[in-house]
């Protein structure tokens, strides 16, 4: 069937929108409890200008992030747990067959035992820009190697984003420092002064929609 995945941005938050996400059946994207999205495995880490850029859409969204018990506020970092499953990762280790191994290679197996807390049987319950931007730009092994133009064009974008983050983040986690403001000791106050503060958005490039047969 033929499927396809686009680059999409809104405000200064990017996405590869993957239709075949929707039906994946591949080993990466099969979770072994039973949910469908099984690379959902991450526990999102919302840095300084994912904040940022929730503020402009939903600043609600992270007052009330901060309420649950399984979401930890670093000094300039938001944590939110997941769950993982032990007993049943160690019954599959009691229980694993040759095949398994095979099938899995060098993927660390823990993985599919580990739930993202936004997760649902339908996939990810929240809209893209509340998400931290490494949920938005993920490639994975089966897309990345779908694809030439995609392995280098997208590959890059998100290498280039990524960077981007990481130079905001210094940036802006030092305007943090330089007023004595943490999220962890502060965070009203430092949610409304980096609702102030001015960046520049990043320079997206324009990437060519991709249609493959998987
Ligand atoms: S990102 Fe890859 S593994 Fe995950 S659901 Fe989409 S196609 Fe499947
Ligand atoms: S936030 Fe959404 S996209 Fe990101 S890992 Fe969790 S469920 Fe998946």
């Amino acid at each position: 069937m033929k499927q396809g995945i686009s680059y999409e941005v809104t405000n200064n938050t990017p996405i590869f929108k993957c239709s075949f996400c929707k039906n994946c059946t591949s080993m990466e994207g099969t979770n072994m409890l039973g949910i469908k999205r099984g690379c959902c495995f991450y526990f999102p880490k919302y840095s300084l200008v994912d904040i940022k850029n929730i503020i402009k859409f939903k600043k609600d969204f992270l007052f009330n992030l901060i309420t649950k018990k399984n979401v930890i506020i670093h000094d300039y970092f938001i944590e939110v747990k997941g769950t993982f499953d032990k007993t049943a990762y160690n019954n599959f280790w009691e229980n694993h067959t040759e095949d398994d191994l095979l099938k899995y290679g060098d993927f660390d197996t823990s993985l599919f035992f580990k739930k993202c807390f936004f997760i649902t049987p339908k996939g990810c319950s929240i809209d893209f820009r509340l998400r931290p931007h490494q949920c938005n730009l993920y490639l994975c092994r089966k897309l990345s190697k779908s694809s030439k133009y995609l392995r280098k064009n997208y590959s890059r974008e998100r290498k280039d984003y990524f960077a981007y983050c990481n130079y905001i983040d210094i940036t802006l986690s030092q305007y943090l420092k330089d007023n004595l403001l943490t999220l962890k000791n502060n965070f009203k106050q430092s949610v409304n002064f980096l609702e102030k503060i001015k960046i520049d958005n990043f320079f997206f490039s324009k990437l060519e929609n991709i249609s493959y047969n998987l």
